[in-house]
């Protein structure tokens, strides 16, 4: 039976070889055979990277969710296990959601001839593209889970605290990309070319104008441009450009409305400018939705394990494609503290490794409280 030490190590360990996005191949590996080591059973599933365990008889089944992957950021944190893949890094936090689910997993195994039910655990690849859930959803293998639970990490928080609300929990991610195609020239001759510099310019914004000038102010959503580029010496006028950035919001009547505006901005700039724009608009994750009994459930077994427990009262504008769950499932997705002086996504992100010492309690007594509620 692994202890705490075992988490620690295995959150090390995974640490230290992080790999991206649909690539999580010897994370896969590791995690395979940590989960035979203890018999636990995987499913057989047409997966390129990650798994689904199951544990548990029965009928009924709930789930309890992990990603897997790490960012391609350079590790800036300096401890005996600083990665050790070039230019890839966990930023997020994912090893440690992985070795406190396995943990969980470990312990229901444990208790598995007890447990009222099934409990499906997943350990899903590329979260940071948006879309590793659908990976997960397109199996079937979680086809009639009854509640689907999941975490984040979070370093503003201390690891005794956690955070949650009914309903939006975290925005829709989108991005989208401008480009621009003008003609060139020579730089002391405008008038032979058709300068897609300028109309960058004009785009920059225009696209600001969207939050400020057609939100409401009672509405929410961020627009940023992340990215622009054009030309690459001085005495010359380019013949492109290009801009992309990322949308937040937190209903799709608002996010319907924010592509249409980015879509007649770039049609109109094109048509004022007598240049041709394609404007093209991804829809990454959902909006996270947190079901109302989940939720209180969640905020129950929480205090029971010897959370401190904080309602927040607005969602959080970062994405997070457990909503590939909680779209389809009752599904409850929560913050627990990880106490770390830098953000998420930071090359300096180090979260506190205590926050291994409660979350598997969480998880456990949530997925008996709810298998005996199934059961009843
Ligand atoms: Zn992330
Ligand atoms: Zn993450």
């Amino acid at each position: 039976m692994p202890h705490y030490e075992d988490y620690i190590n295995w959150r090390r360990t995974f640490h230290q070889y992080p790999e991206l996005s649909d690539a999580e191949y010897e994370t896969t590996k590791r995690l395979r055979r940590i989960l035979e080591s203890y018999n636990i059973t995987i499913l057989d599933l047409p997966l390129e990277t990650g798994l689904v365990a199951e544990i548990g008889q029965g009928e009924h089944f709930v789930a309890v969710r992990t990603d897997i992957d790490a960012l391609p950021i350079k590790e800036q944190v300096v401890h005996e296990f600083t990665s050790t893949n070039e230019g890839m890094m966990h930023a997020c936090g994912h090893d440690i959601h992985m070795a406190s689910i396995l943990a969980v997993a470990t312990k229901l195994k444990e208790i598995e001839s007890q447990l009222a039910g099934r409990v499906r655990i997943i350990f899903q690849p590329a979260e940071e593209l948006g879309y590793g859930a659908y990976h997960i959803t397109d199996t079937g293998a979680i086809e009639g889970a009854k509640a689907v639970l999941g975490y984040h990490n979070y370093p503003t928080l201390d690891i005794d605290e956690f955070a949650v609300k009914s309903g939006v929990i975290t925005s829709s991610v989108d991005r989208f990309e401008f480009k621009i195609k003008g003609v060139g020239a020579h730089a002391a001759k405008p008038e032979q070319g058709n300068d897609p510099v300028i109309v960058l310019g004009q785009l920059i914004n225009s696209v600001q104008s969207i939050v400020s000038r057609n939100l409401s102010a009672f509405d929410n959503g961020v627009v940023t441009i992340g990215e622009v580029s054009s030309g690459n010496t001085w005495n010359v006028i380019a013949d492109e450009a290009y801009v992309q950035g990322t949308v937040r919001s937190f209903d799709e009547e608002k996010r319907n409305y924010i592509e249409k505006r980015l879509r007649a901005i770039g049609s109109g700039l094109a048509e004022a400018f007598g240049v041709e724009i394609e404007t093209l608009y991804h829809r990454l994750p959902g909006a996270v939705v947190n079901d109302e009994k989940l939720t209180e459930d969640a905020i129950e077994v929480a205090k029971s394990v010897g959370y401190n427990v904080s309602i927040m009262d607005q969602p959080l504008t970062i994405g997070e494609d457990f909503s590939g769950f909680s779209n389809k499932y009752p599904s409850v997705f929560v913050f627990i503290g990880s106490n770390s002086e830098y953000d998420l996504h930071h090359p300096k992100y180090d979260p506190d490794e205590r926050i291994l010492e409660k979350v598997p309690d969480y998880f456990v007594s949530f997925v008996q409280k709810l298998l005996n509620e199934q059961s009843k």
